[in-house]
């Protein structure tokens, strides 16, 4: 008895060693290039699973697998590893409109309507201080800080304020031709909006981007002048009005709809127009609310966007969200017109698809591009913590991602930006601010900081 006690306890233990030995060297699994492990991963698929203490696998650009962290630790390796403990995982923010550069215009007129606010404030000031250094730099600015707050995909409209018509969609084209194979760009062709772009350049802006099978995006119907303005020249809503122009016959991407009729959001859902909410902005120049909740009954593609930071300020999206949330709410007095899952999916998975891109981004799924955020849990303010995604809609800031992946490659980790020079971005943006100061507001001497 004694002895087959002893050979028991041998067997025991040689199988215990041998465990060690695979786990230690890390020679069991599939190698691959990354795996972000032991948080609360937020996979934004289908089914909107939660997998409570998960990981996530990335190979090269490619997420390959998603999974309970113990499960993934027996059937992959990695040199480079990011632990997640205490924080959530979830797909990296699409931010499905916004003029990056114009954060150098960050708070220079604030509290105006839309008319007033553009004509009298931005165009000028745009007119005597845009030039392709001050783009690269506001750019530049705006990545940082979207990098820091967890956005990874941005839809942006911008320009030289140069070019006539002609001259723009020249340099559209040539735009166009440069970016077309880029992994990361999607290139488009962007008239500002159906009250600024005349019908024949609308027309050729439509046909550029059909000719290379490129997104057309537009302003639309964003105030309630702008309905009017149309309604007079054209005896149509923004919407028809395009639609007779045939702008919508192709990808397109539509921001604000604030003032939308029933037959113009059945038009916009059956030309698949990807349209972008823009709480912060539509709040800020009291343009109105748009019909958020009644889009997405009416099966319209729906994005979550901040606009520029010229009218709402930054380009927060946990802002955005939090906005989104709140204003459907108080516009429908019904506090479930926008739940908390739905506004995710707006900022997530839906806004993917409202920009083409439902295949490639938008969830934490195999096969999908390795575009994902952690976002911190352990504060105070977040503690404690019932619900991941109320927690993400209704409490998180962008201060609170700590990790930003882009196609696999780390651009922020533990709050290190680590393919920006950070404080010489922050030093450009404040030099160039000082030229757009001396510009616009030549009388006041206030130093720009
Ligand atoms: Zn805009």
């Amino acid at each position: 008895m004694r002895a087959y006690r002893f050979h028991l306890l041998l067997v025991a233990l040689c199988v215990v060693t041998v465990m060690l030995v695979i786990s230690v060297s890390g020679q069991s699994g599939q190698p691959v290039s990354l795996i972000v492990r032991g948080g609360t991963v937020v996979t934004m698929n289908a089914a909107n699973q939660v997998i409570p203490d998960g990981a996530v696998v990335i190979d090269g650009d490619h997420i390959v697998a998603v999974g309970a962290t113990d499960d993934i630790a027996r059937l992959y390796r990695s040199a480079d590893t990011i632990d997640a403990r205490g924080q959530v995982i979830l797909p990296g923010l699409i931010n499905t409109h916004t003029h990056v550069p114009m954060v150098l215009f960050r708070g220079l007129a604030d509290d105006y309507a839309l008319s007033d606010w553009l004509t009298k404030y931005i165009f000028p000031a745009e007119a005597k201080t845009v030039s392709p250094d001050f783009v690269r730099i506001g750019a530049l600015l705006g990545e940082l800080e979207m990098i820091e707050s967890g956005t990874t995909t941005f839809a942006d409209m911008y320009y030289f304020e140069d070019a006539t018509p002609a001259e723009g969609l020249a340099r559209a084209e040539s735009f166009i031709e440069k970016w077309q194979n880029d992994p990361r760009i999607t290139p488009a062709v962007a008239p500002h909006a159906p009250t600024t772009v005349d019908a024949p350049v609308l027309k050729a802006a439509r046909a550029l981007a059909n000719k290379y099978g490129v997104p057309l995006l537009i302003h639309l119907a964003e105030t309630r002048d702008e309905v009017r303005d149309v309604q007079q020249a054209h005896h149509a809503s923004p919407t028809q009005y395009l639609e007779s122009l045939g702008i919508w016959d192709g990808r397109s991407l539509a921001a604000h709809a604030v003032w939308l009729d029933d037959a113009d959001m059945k038009t916009l859902a059956k030309r698949k127009v990807g349209v972008a909410h823009n709480p912060g902005s539509n709040m800020k120049l009291a343009s109105g609310i748009a019909a958020v909740p009644t889009w997405i009954a009416e099966g319209m593609l729906a994005g979550l966007g901040t606009d520029g930071a010229a009218s709402s300020n930054d380009l927060d999206m946990f802002e955005a969200m939090r906005l989104a949330a709140l204003l459907h709410k108080v516009g429908n007095m019904d506090p479930q017109a926008m739940p908390a899952r739905l506004v995710l999916e707006l900022a997530t998975r839906r806004g993917a698809q409202a920009l083409g891109l439902g295949d490639k981004i938008g969830s934490l799924e195999a096969g999908k591009l390795a575009d994902l955020i952690t976002v911190d849990m352990t504060g105070a303010r977040q503690t404690p913590m019932f619900d991941p995604i109320s927690h993400l809609v209704y409490v998180s800031h962008g201060d609170d991602v700590r990790t930003t992946i882009v196609g696999g490659t780390v651009l922020m980790q533990d709050r290190q930006v680590k393919t920006l020079d950070r404080q010489d971005v922050l030093n450009d943006g404040r030099r160039m601010a000082e030229a757009v100061r001396r510009a616009v507001m030549p009388e006041t001497d206030a130093r720009i900081r």
